[in-house]
């Protein structure tokens, strides 16, 4: 496999598969978070460094295939042209006529951004001939996309059979599985995963996976009470997943079995309707009266969570620990990514990922203190469960 950071870049065409799926302003389409923009950077550099030209390639929203002004790429081209630093041109379709005039026409140091690769079906189908023809586009083929790299898309993972001695990681990934190896493969003590979020469901494999590995397991957010009527707890209008509460049964039984210290918060802020207006009082968590929800952890649980994760070595977080996107419920979160960020400093290796995690980290302006963010998501979860991510195959092979 070719390296990046030794690999000869001098007159080389650089396709790049990156992820600029970023948020936009709806009225105005304008970027709201250059975040992903941003992690591209180094890779981008460093080709452009190196005497190369490069191909940009990304997707953006879910069009239906055709397409669509609000999923256009053009969106962003400001965007990136500010964070590079120089001039980005623009090929209106990614496989059209006027995209391979552009990309073959290409100088040492000029960038050109191929339209939304989702425009056209054969993307999400991975179907050959699509990756065929966007092959056409580069001398070298680099994955940087790591919150595609779980799926098996002509442009994440079919495109590099087209590449078979140049082909390589982009920094952001390489970073991104490093991060992730590190917490999987560390033999450093302790080691603390912290899972939040709304379901049980939706984290079940991972929670499973993980309990394998971590020395304590913290568990936030909605889910919480799923395990609490499991244990017999009254839980009043909070949300539940009756059909999970066998599964929240085993799951504390195997923690018991493999000696993984579970938390489960004891206390929570309850609320009598889902708003910023509600009354809130605080309660044991297995006393919630009927009317009221749980929306966050309280006092005595952030209390107990904070000494794990300062105590600890390792520590993975991932989803919120109550409705962090309403103030008068955001502070369990806040004082879990505040403990994360302070054991990060006293020398623990922090990794956040999942959508709602990193929004939390940011919202708190904590990013910078906690060791990696992920940006990907799924991705990040389907490879810390042992998942064979197609994009990073298709590199390895
Ligand atoms: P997930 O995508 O599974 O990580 O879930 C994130 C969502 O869970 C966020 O939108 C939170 O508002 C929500 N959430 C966290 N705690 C609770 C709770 N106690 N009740 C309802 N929703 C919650």
């Amino acid at each position: 496999m070719k390296n990046i950071a030794t690999y000869d870049f001098t007159n080389k065409r650089a396709l790049i598969r990156v992820d600029f799926n970023v948020p936009l302003d709806k009225e105005s389409l304008v970027v709201t978070d250059d975040t992903r923009i941003k992690a591209a950077v180094p890779t981008i550099k460093k080709v452009l460094a190196g005497g190369g030209s490069v191909v940009l390639m990304s997707h953006l929203g879910r069009p239906k295939n055709i397409p669509e002004n609000k999923f256009s790429l053009k969106n962003i081209l400001d965007k990136v042209a500010e964070n590079l630093g120089c001039e980005v041109q623009f090929a209106s379709d990614c496989l059209g006529p006027a995209a391979f005039e552009k990309s073959s026409q290409l100088k040492a140091g000029e960038v050109l951004l191929l339209e939304n690769l989702r425009f056209h079906e054969g993307e999400k189908k991975g179907r050959v001939e699509m990756a065929e023809k966007l092959a056409k586009h580069g001398d070298v083929y680099i994955n940087d996309a790591f919150g595609t790299a779980h799926r098996a898309h002509a442009s994440t993972a079919v495109i590099a059979d087209f590449f078979p001695e140049d082909k390589m990681f982009g920094y952001l990934i390489e970073k991104e599985i490093k991060s992730v190896d590190q917490v999987l493969n560390s033999t450093e003590k302790p080691l603390t995963a912290i899972v939040g979020g709304a379901k049980v469901s939706s984290k079940i494999t991972i929670i499973t996976k993980l309990l394998d590995k971590v020395d304590n397991l913290i568990i936030g957010g909605g889910m919480a009470y799923t395990f609490v009527k499991a244990q017999g707890g009254k839980i009043g209008n909070s949300l539940v997943e009756d059909d999970f509460l066998d599964t929240a049964k085993s799951i504390i039984k195997e923690a018991e079995e493999k000696g993984v210290n579970l938390l489960i918060p004891s206390d929570t802020i309850v609320a009598n309707e889902f708003s910023n207006e509600a009354q809130t009082k605080n309660v044991a968590i297995d006393q919630i009266e009927d009317g009221w929800m749980g929306l966050d952890i309280a006092g005595e649980s952030e209390a107990t969570f904070k000494e794990a994760i300062l105590n600890s070595k390792l520590i993975l977080w991932n989803g919120p620990m109550g409705v962090f996107e309403l103030e008068k419920f955001q502070n369990g979160t806040k004082e879990i990514a505040l403990a994360v960020a302070e054991a990060t400093q006293q020398g623990a290796f922090s990794l956040v990922g999942g959508g709602d995690s990193v929004a939390a980290v940011n919202k708190f302006n904590l990013a910078d203190k906690v060791s990696h963010v992920s940006t990907g998501g799924g991705a990040m979860l389907e490879y810390l469960e042992g998942k064979t991510l197609p994009g990073i195959a298709a590199i390895l092979s």
